[in-house]
């Protein structure tokens, strides 16, 4: 139980005796920021959570109800936690963290390595800096020199020494620069790599090498601002759980592979295949004619119908079929509106019997020949 002066304020998950009123309260009522950060510390503590920062992030959300879905998630976890008598252990905290704030943690991965490269590009400009100012010395050296050579030339010996030596010098900070440099720029190399691939691991999914749910969330996005025509393939394999019944889970994540890169092959390089979560893609086509983006529907429906997917050494084939939900984007529309009538098409796929495309809008009956 938390001490009065560090008392949660009310919130959903808590007991109101965990909320009396504490002096911090009144502040808190003025400013959202404040109410929310006292009732984190307050459920950290009510809770036994260590206090980590991504603990705090859990938390803090949760009270200020800034990310979807985590409240409720939150509730559930609280509820078997306080039903089972027990408080919520770090595994189940470190879950939460993965499922709501994995894109923070790329981005924040991102932005080390960004802030990195930046002190990479720091220290050459620098070096470059520091070079330009040995030449501007010698060169000053040198004018010096030529200016005493024509007043006293009985002083040549010395001047030539300090010449050779100032020479010396030079060289031998261009050389320590011209290795600071190899260095420096080996080092940016390394990191545009390490920028590359952390870019890649965070918008592909890793099982089937496709586009992740965060790349194509972006890429409905830019599509939706391009304000030309696209549609959106929703692809669900049927009764895919009984694929890993039957043949185990590695078994089904070939075949996840193998209809992944199908669909990668038979949508072109225009479209973006991506894997939208389980045994679901989804593709972007930029096409506007619903009649065009139906056929490769099907097409698609009857290629992954018609594949027989190795599933082991000893040549084990099976099949799979899947279901489509086509939604042709509407002018402006928002691409969650977009997903959810994709969505829609899908599961009246599925309702129809499954194996089989269908779309919204539904393409229009031929009308009777008889009319
Ligand atoms: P429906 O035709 O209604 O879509 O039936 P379904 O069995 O395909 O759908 P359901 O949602 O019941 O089951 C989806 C299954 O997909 C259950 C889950 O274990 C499996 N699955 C999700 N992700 C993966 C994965 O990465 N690898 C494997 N092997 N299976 C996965
Ligand atoms: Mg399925
Ligand atoms: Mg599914």
């Amino acid at each position: 139980m938390s001490s009065p002066a560090l008392s949660p304020a009310p919130s959903p998950g808590q007991s109101p005796a965990l909320g009396r009123t504490p002096p911090a309260r009144e502040a808190g009522r003025k400013d959202p920021t404040l109410l929310h950060a006292h009732a984190t510390m307050g459920s950290m503590l009510a809770h036994g959570v260590a206090p980590s920062p991504a603990n705090y992030l859990i938390w803090y959300s949760y009270h200020s109800d800034a990310t979807p879905g985590l409240r409720s998630a939150m509730d559930g976890r609280l509820a078997a936690a306080a039903a089972a008598g027990q408080r919520l252990t770090a595994a189940c905290m470190e879950e939460l963290h993965a499922q709501f704030f994995a894109a923070e943690r790329e981005a924040g991965t991102l932005q080390e390595i960004a802030t990195r490269l930046e002190g990479v590009v720091t220290e050459a400009v620098g070096l470059v800096q520091d070079a330009r100012e040995d030449a501007l010395r010698y060169g000053g050296t040198l004018n010096q020199a030529s200016g005493r050579l024509a007043g006293e030339p009985q002083s040549l010996g010395a001047l030539l020494r300090r010449l050779i030596a100032e020479t010396l010098e030079v060289s031998r900070r261009s050389e320590a620069a011209a290795r600071n440099l190899a260095e420096t720029s080996r080092k940016t190399r390394e990191l545009q790599s390490e920028l590359a691939e952390a870019r890649h691991l965070a918008t592909t999914d890793p099982l089937t090498g496709l586009a992740n749910r965060r790349q194509l969330d972006h890429a409905l996005q830019e599509e939706a601002a391009a304000q030309k025509p696209f549609a959106l393939l929703m692809v669900d394999l049927d009764h895919f759980k009984a694929v890993n019944d039957s043949h185990g889970h590695p078994a089904g994540d070939l075949v996840l592979r193998h209809v992944a890169g199908l669909l990668a092959e038979m949508t072109g390089a225009e479209a973006l295949a991506a894997r939208f979560g389980g045994e679901e893609f989804a593709v972007i086509l930029p096409i506007g004619g619903l009649r065009e983006v139906l056929a490769i529907a099907e097409r698609l429906r009857a290629g992954i119908g018609a594949s027989a997917i190795a599933i082991g050494p000893a040549g084990q084939r099976i099949s799979v079929t899947a279901s489509l939900g086509v939604a042709m984007a509407g002018r402006g529309e928002a691409p969650a509106r977009l997903i959810e009538r994709a969505d829609a098409a899908l599961y009246e796929a599925k309702r129809g019997g499954r194996n089989r495309v269908c779309s919204d809008p539904p393409l229009p009956k031929p009308e009777s020949v008889w009319n």
